[in-house]
């Protein structure tokens, strides 16, 4: 079958923010996902330092700076990214996760200190039961950045409203085929922030919506899920694309958009699953295999991040074909892995063929 590559050009996508234009007394920086609706409701600007890292035109020399500056080489390229980044718009207020998301964020949050930017730390609870916990840091960095925790409730409601937005582009991916794996992955990965300005964001979400609404369905091959954290490399998904697999479920994205219903931002940010431990992940997974049609997963890993250890964890619970993919540095894909990744798809283009048969 012909695979048909979607072209941006003619349609809105959420951007990253213009760095120079913003106040910077406003903006305060982020290592990952946390409450922007408390951030927001402060009137404050939060700029997921991870987005304009990958999505500076030097991502790579970014990283090769932060080694200059004294960062190890066999250390995460995003947490040396993300330092580059802080020095690089002279930020100097950070929100550090200290708990649920980086081994690396505690020793990256001194370095921070040591060179005089303001940190503060928001910690998720070790279980995604401990609800006391979960509000006592809601409403300490409420406290922190002067706001009334219950703006911050009100706030969220708001967002909700924008983010069933980004899900309904998800279910135009899985569901009608007329959003592609990597527009997926954007506007997903997108939702950490919300590209700094709630307003513009939604309304390119508006137009986009319109748009894909009336494209014809993305023809292909074979329906796959890209699974772990977002990816370094540039070119995984128009290479998947190109192949004739259509990438259905980017499963860390997809929960930076608060993909469930809820009332409250504790429910909210306790069925997010990213900061708590494997067996909330693997659930969401499974749930989205038969749902989604999945026939393999692509489980991405980060070059020198604890969170590869999972990788056995997830083969074991996982009935379905695993590629692991592990990367570096931002870049294009080499070729070994380009082989890799063919053949991969390929095997399960046979299956599926041979089922059909049988
Ligand atoms: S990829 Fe792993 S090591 Fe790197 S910043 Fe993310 S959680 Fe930390």
């Amino acid at each position: 079958m012909k695979v048909k590559i979607l072209k941006f050009s003619d349609h809105p996508l959420p951007t990253l923010p213009m760095m120079e234009d913003l106040p910077l007394e406003r903006i305060i920086g982020i290592t990952s996902t946390i409450p922007i609706e408390i951030v927001f409701a402060a009137g404050y600007i939060p700029i997921d330092l991870n987005n304009i890292f990958i999505g500076d035109r030097h991502a790579y020399g970014m990283v090769e700076d932060a080694e200059s500056a004294g960062l190890p080489r066999n250390t995460c390229a995003w947490i040396k990214g993300i330092y580059t980044a802080v020095m690089k718009y002279r930020i100097r207020k950070i929100i550090s996760v200290i708990q649920g998301d980086c081994s690396n964020n505690q020793a990256l949050m001194e370095i921070f200190q040591s060179e005089g930017v303001e940190t503060i730390p928001f910690a998720y609870p070790h279980s995604r039961t401990d609800k006391r916990f979960l509000h006592d840091q809601l409403k300490m960095l409420a406290d922190n950045l002067g706001v009334d925790y219950s703006r911050a409730e009100e706030m969220k409601k708001h967002l909700d409203a924008i983010r069933a937005k980004v899900h309904e582009i998800d279910r135009l991916t899985w569901v009608e085929n007329t959003v592609s794996g990597e527009e997926n992955h954007i506007w997903t990965v997108s939702t950490s922030d919300l590209i700094g300005d709630y307003a513009v964001f939604e309304e390119r979400a508006t137009r986009f919506l319109e748009l894909a609404r009336k494209r014809e369905p993305i023809q292909h091959d074979l329906r796959i899920g890209v699974i772990g954290i977002p990816p370094i490399c540039e070119d995984l998904y128009p290479f998947l694309s190109s192949i004739g697999a259509h990438v259905v479920f980017n499963e860390i994205q997809r929960q930076f958009s608060m993909p469930y219903p809820t009332e409250t931002l504790i429910e909210q940010y306790s069925r997010y699953t990213y900061p708590y431990d494997i067996f909330s992940r693997l659930e969401d997974i499974q749930q989205a295999i038969p749902q989604r049609n999945i026939k393999g997963l692509i489980h991405y890993v980060q070059s020198f991040c604890h969170r590869h250890i999972h990788d056995s964890i997830i083969r074991k619970h996982v009935q379905l074909p695993i590629l692991t993919l592990d990367c570096d540095r931002p870049g294009p894909l080499d070729g070994a892995m380009k082989t890799r990744i063919e053949a991969f798809v390929e095997m399960l283009k046979y299956h599926e063929s041979e089922t059909l048969v049988e």
